[in-house]
């Protein structure tokens, strides 16, 4: 009988919890023992699941009660030449997806782009917020707390900044409802997404605004953060990097590669993702960022939870002399090539595919990088779907490549 065969008969037997399995062995042992349980109890064949590549050590940070690997197929599209800030030069783009017809739609879009010259992209701004709700006994003491925070900035500063070597305190935010008092804490989190660094980080100072003011922390998330979950404050103040890609492509270009015009396109754009989404009340104007978003933050071990935000982005299209002009700006796209699955062996190699994995040069660079990537190729899927409702060839795309 192997180890795992005999844990497995204790956790059958009561004698253990599945989530004691680490106190008593190696992580890859307990996810062997957790799933030939899991199979005596349900009868389902784990195999595939216990196939997994990625080292079962490494994973302990990411998750409990692991039995395995969920795989999903990978695909590249590119390559494409963008100018950034982070990102400079040529970039094939990886992508996990189940859904057919997502990377044909971008490596199209790209192709276009590429022709073109290549796309621009730029991080406008960056920083990760936490925002802590405090209780104080009325609006008088609200007030006390503003000032006391405006006044002591800098001693919170000093406090949050001392439980990381990276992170800064950018800013901090004041919002009062009644007797409830939100500090948002805005942080340049560097190449970590940030959420951990900015959660302890928020943790620290705020142990001093509750010693030093009327205030009393009743959680160090009050949701005006505000973490996967739609929120305009995300849309329109930003969240994690705020970054935009714009290309021109050529009128020749737009007809033979996009099947369209510039025209139909800058029509197809406003009457879709602006007007459509402006009578839906949706705080994305854009056709389908989410899905590169996705597509890219699973390929490269970013909070999958995220993309909520990832979809806050507009897509802006205008017919020129020259062809069309079109841009996607993400207000809140949190990414990092550091800490949360970025270290995952798949993950990071997708990231070694970029050029951008670990800590960049300066600090946060390579998370600019990773930010400027996605939005080039979410914007050559904004340009291939538009494209395609243009010319009407979306049906019959998805029928040819996904079904
Ligand atoms: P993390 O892995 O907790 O922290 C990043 C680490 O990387 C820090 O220890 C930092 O060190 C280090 N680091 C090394 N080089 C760096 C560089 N160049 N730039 C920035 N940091 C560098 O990751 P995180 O990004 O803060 O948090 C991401 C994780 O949080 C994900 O797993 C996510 O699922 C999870 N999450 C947490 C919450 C929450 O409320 N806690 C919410 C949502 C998601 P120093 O700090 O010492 O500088």
């Amino acid at each position: 009988m192997t180890d795992a065969e005999a844990l497995a008969d204790r956790l059958q037997s009561g004698e253990l919890r599945l989530y004691e399995l680490d106190d008593h062995t190696d992580p890859e042992t307990a996810a062997t023992a957790r799933r030939l349980y899991v199979q005596r109890e349900t009868g389902a064949t784990l195999d595939t699941v216990g196939e997994y590549s990625f080292d079962a050590d490494t994973a302990e940070p990411n998750i409990e009660n692991m039995i395995g690997g969920a795989q999903l197929p990978m695909g590249v599209a590119g390559p494409v030449p963008i100018d950034g800030s982070g990102a400079d030069g040529e970039y094939f783009l990886p992508l996990a997806t189940t859904e057919g017809a997502l990377l044909a739609s971008v490596n199209r879009g790209l192709s276009a782009i590429r022709a073109s010259g290549g796309a621009t992209a730029r991080v406008t701004d960056t920083g990760m917020t936490r925002a802590p709700v405090f209780q104080v006994p009325g609006v008088a003491e609200a007030e006390t707390v503003i000032e006391w925070v405006d006044d002591n900035t800098e001693t919170l500063r000093e406090a949050a900044e001392s439980t990381t070597s990276h992170g800064e305190l950018l800013e901090i935010d004041t919002y009062v409802v009644g007797d409830n008092v939100f500090l948002r804490f805005i942080y340049d989190t560097k190449d970590a997404m940030g959420m951990n660094m900015a959660t302890i980080a928020t943790r620290e100072a705020s142990e001093i605004v509750e010693a030093e003011t009327p205030a009393r922390l009743v959680a160090l998330s009050g949701n005006l953060c505000s973490d996967k979950k739609p929120a305009a404050i995300n849309a329109i103040e930003g969240r994690g990097r705020s970054v935009t890609a714009d290309v021109v492509i050529d009128r020749e270009l737009v007809e033979e590669r996009l099947k369209t015009t510039p025209e139909a396109m800058a029509e197809g754009n406003t009457r879709k993702n602006l007007i459509g989404s402006a009578k839906a009340a949706s705080l994305g104007f854009n056709a389908h960022a989410a899905n590169t978003v996705a597509a890219a933050f699973l390929a490269t071990g970013q909070d999958a939870a995220q993309v909520v935000e990832g979809a806050n982005a507009i897509t802006t299209m205008e017919a020129r002399e020259d062809g069309l002009y079109a841009s996607l700006s993400f207000a809140s796209l949190e990414v990092g090539t550091v800490g949360g699955g970025t270290g995952l062996d798949t993950q990071q190699e997708a990231l070694e595919l970029l050029c951008l994995h670990g800590g960049g040069n300066p600090a946060g660079a390579n998370a600019d990088g990773l930010a400027e990537v996605i939005a080039v190729g979410a914007l050559a899927g904004e340009l291939s779907l538009v494209a395609a409702f243009c010319s009407r060839h979306l049906s019959s795309a998805h029928e040819e490549l996904g079904r």
